[in-house]
């Protein structure tokens, strides 16, 4: 079986294991997801979905954000890390957002990325559930994973969304990556892979070379 084959099976296989492959941050708009991508980086989506609510209900578009006081911002995200950094990139993007886009979200990556904090994952993930564009989303779960099926040995982010975009069906590729975070949490774990358990043992890599098949 060669890369692409085995690409599809994956896609095939979590598909049928996690009907539901959404994105865990809530979120209303395309501003709301922007924020709660940026409060998730080195936090959990639960402790994000904790501070959001308070947070939104205070500042709902780009000028009450461009406008807010830094120190109140970073009040109401306290908990989640990085507080400060996080805040400051908030209030930026938002002046950007509200100077130089007419307040709306623009809707490429590479777009997105000219964002004050706003790397490759945030843009992705914007395009891909917002927009309904092909995207592919690399978090600490799609690299631990598609590194154990065995379509690389790095942790270069760019270099796995290049090559998962060379392997993914396009249409498939969002939804691929939302089931790859459900099975890092619920399987493949970073420590201890319950391989016993898993839907893509039978093409997976670190399974057979953990397993002595042949
Ligand atoms: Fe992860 Fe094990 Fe499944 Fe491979 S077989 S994807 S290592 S849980």
């Amino acid at each position: 079986m060669n890369n692409k084959e085995k690409a599809l099976k994956a896609v095939e296989l979590l598909e049928k294991e996690y009907p539901e492959a959404i994105c865990s941050l809530v979120y209303t708009d395309p501003l709301q997801l922007l924020i709660a991508t940026r409060l998730a980086a080195q936090c959990t989506d639960k402790r994000v979905n904790m501070v959001t609510p308070a947070l939104f209900e205070r500042y709902k578009t780009p000028e009450d954000f461009s406008g807010a006081d830094i120190s109140e911002v970073e009040e109401l995200i306290k908990t989640c890390g990085l507080y400060k950094t996080k805040a400051r990139d908030i209030v930026n993007m938002c002046a950007v957002l509200r100077d130089e886009y007419n307040s709306r979200v623009p809707d490429t990556i590479e777009e997105l990325i000219k964002l004050p904090g706003v790397g490759r994952k945030t843009a992705n993930l914007v395009v891909g559930d917002i927009f309904g564009k092909p995207a592919v989303v690399v978090d600490t779960h799609c690299i631990r994973i598609t590194s154990r099926l065995g379509f690389h040995s790095t942790k270069d982010a760019v270099k796995i969304e290049r090559l998962l975009r060379e392997l993914l069906p396009p249409e498939a590729s969002n939804d691929f990556c939302h089931r790859l975070v459900l099975h890092g949490r619920a399987v493949c774990d970073a420590r201890k892979p319950k391989c016993d358990i898993c839907c893509m043992s039978s093409i997976c890599s670190y399974y057979t070379d953990n397993n002595g098949a042949t």
